[in-house]
């Protein structure tokens, strides 16, 4: 094996236990490269983590002629698919749509997360104090806070010009983590550092008016969540509230929408499923969550993100929603389309 080849092995052995964490990584979300020889290993569009070392998930993509693509403005750069070296990708996938995030930054190996640690501080109006007070001090630690933009060629613009060149940790607002470094060990040993620096304490009470949840859903397209994580959302004013008010990072408007449901008193999950635009999650407050559906394992991890990120939220945490035109700009995407179809097809067997 080269040194390339055995780099690329323990970054697909690193990337199959990022994506096994539910706290760091949920389906189809987050994605590792390499850049070695000119090429740059990037997880493909659509595809999850967790099966690094089972499937072919990394795409080789011309990096050189990507990033000038990316500084002249040049279209192709948002989907890079005319930058893939096709006679080494058997696969034929196509590379992730945050494939920008890491050509723009140097280092040989970049992972990205939407660790839950992350997530919880960086959809707070005052993450980057928030942040900083945590971050400050911590062992090879370089750290840039970079602004919300949409994932793809917006968000690797956002971080060029948000980092410096010791730049190793990247805090994306409202959306997740960057971490890189010269090697697979140097960036997960970071990795720990900072998820260990950013974690916060956590509880998941149950609803008090907890069972009954199959009659609710009974005669409704809709079914309590299976994992006992999630009905913690239902727990209290406040985990409604971040629930309900509107999507706060990306993965969450693709994977479950852009609406809530709660179920007051006097409605029924009937009424949600008979709208014309059901919503995929329902809380009712105090009792649990239900889900749609057409909610499928990725959904449900969303679910879960949601769940977990709500915990580590302190009451009265101030919160940056996604804009409606952010929603917007994410829900009318088609390399975000090819992903969900992609999705679909992988959670069907
Ligand atoms: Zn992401």
């Amino acid at each position: 094996m080269t040194a390339a080849q055995t780099e690329l092995a323990r970054l697909r052995a690193l990337s199959a236990r990022l994506g096994e964490d539910v706290t760091r990584t949920q389906g189809a979300g987050g994605n590792t490269s390499l850049k070695a020889d000119g090429t740059m290993w990037i997880k493909a569009s659509g595809t999850w983590l967790a099966e690094a070392e089972r499937c072919d998930i990394m795409v080789p993509v011309d990096v050189e002629p990507l990033r000038e693509a990316f500084r002249d403005g040049d279209p192709r750069a948002e989907k890079a698919t005319d930058f893939v070296l096709t006679d080494r990708n058997p696969s034929g996938l196509r590379p992730s749509i945050e494939t920008s995030v890491h050509a723009v930054i140097d280092h040989p190996v970049v992972l990205h997360i939407h660790c839950v640690e992350t997530i919880a501080l960086a959809v707070r109006t005052d993450a980057r104090e928030e942040v900083a007070r945590r971050l400050s001090g911590i062992e090879g630690v370089d750290w840039a806070h970079v602004p919300y933009r949409r994932p793809g060629v917006p968000l690797g613009k956002a971080i060029v010009d948000a980092q410096t060149p010791g730049t190793n940790v990247h805090i994306l607002a409202n959306h997740g983590l960057v971490v890189s470094g010269t090697d697979v060990g140097e960036a997960e040993a970071r990795l720990e550092r900072v998820v260990a620096a950013l974690r916060q304490p956590t509880s998941f009470p149950a609803p008090e008016g907890v069972g009954g949840l199959d009659a609710l859903a009974a005669g409704s397209p809709y079914r309590p969540a299976s994992d006992p994580i999630i009905h913690s959302l239902a727990a209290s004013p406040w985990r409604v509230e971040i629930a309900s008010g509107g999507p706060m990072y990306p993965d969450h408007v693709i994977f479950l929408g852009s609406q809530t449901g709660v179920l007051s008193e006097g409605r029924s999950l009937s009424d949600f499923g008979s709208s014309t635009e059901p919503p995929k999650i329902v809380v009712a407050p105090g009792r649990g969550v239900f889900l749609h559906e057409s909610v499928d394992r990725g959904g449900e991890l969303m679910a879960r993100c949601l769940a977990e990120v709500a915990a580590r939220l302190p009451e009265g945490a101030p919160l940056r929603r996604l804009t409606g035109e952010e929603v917007h700009a994410l829900t009318n995407w088609e390399a975000e389309k090819y992903r969900q179809t992609l999705g679909r097809q992988a959670s069907n067997g």
